[in-house]
């Protein structure tokens, strides 16, 4: 399973439909100062899910529409693809029917985003499942960006370790650890007012 292709439009910089064709091998993007290098990077990231606006050196997440420039206007969406080949049917449960994988997030001002994959309407959080669950993802060690190496190194252990973690593909087991831990919670709430109503009756 791997990346064959990023497709943006209207996200920051590239307000025109553009297409970075990601080959096997090495990929390297080069250009000058301010020309768009970590919005490529970024939208990738986005595209996989990430939700922090921060990530996105916005403050808030409709800040990856292109916000318009001398000569034109401002964008009312922003749209950004993902094509994975598949061929190897490498994919996670549930998304491995096909050769290959388009994921596709859009968003529209005051609307918010959308995810599909494959056309097919899905949640934010099964993006990210998808690719939490095939070891990459919005956080994944092997999306560095600038002064993170540093970071790294000036790291606690323990958020060394989540980086040892995400690489090893545990960290969808996290996500579903706590939403189950939350299904827990509001079944022992409902058991507790259960016994509080036999209680009245009895
Ligand atoms: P450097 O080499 O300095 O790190 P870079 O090639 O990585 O630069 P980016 O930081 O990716 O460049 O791109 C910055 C450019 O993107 C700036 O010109 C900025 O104005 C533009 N930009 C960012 N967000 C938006 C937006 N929402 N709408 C329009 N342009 C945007």
């Amino acid at each position: 399973m791997f990346f064959t292709k990023l497709r943006l439009s209207g996200f920051k910089s590239f307000v025109d439909p553009t297409e970075l064709l990601i080959k096997e091998g090495l990929t390297g993007v080069v250009g000058p100062n301010g020309c768009g290098k970590s919005n490529l990077l970024e939208a990738l990231r986005w595209v996989m899910g990430e939700n922090r606006p921060t990530a996105m050196r916005g403050g808030g997440m409709e800040d990856v529409i292109f916000a318009g420039a001398a000569t034109r206007p401002a964008r009312n969406h922003a749209e950004v693809a993902l094509l994975i080949d598949n061929h190897e049917r490498l994919a996670p449960a549930g998304f491995n029917e096909e050769d290959q994988l388009e994921i596709v997030r859009r968003i529209t001002r005051d609307v918010g985003s959308a995810y599909k994959v494959n056309t097919k309407d899905v949640r934010a959080r099964d993006v990210q499942m998808l690719f939490a669950d095939a070891s990459t993802g919005a956080q994944s060690p092997a999306l560095v960006r600038q002064g993170q190496i540093s970071e790294l190194i000036n790291a606690k252990p323990k958020n060394r370790r989540r980086v040892l973690e995400e690489a090893a593909g545990i960290s969808g087991l996290y996500q579903r650890r706590h939403e189950a831990e939350l299904k827990l919670k509001a079944a022992e709430q409902n058991l507790a007012r259960v016994d509080d109503v036999v209680e009245q009756l009895a």
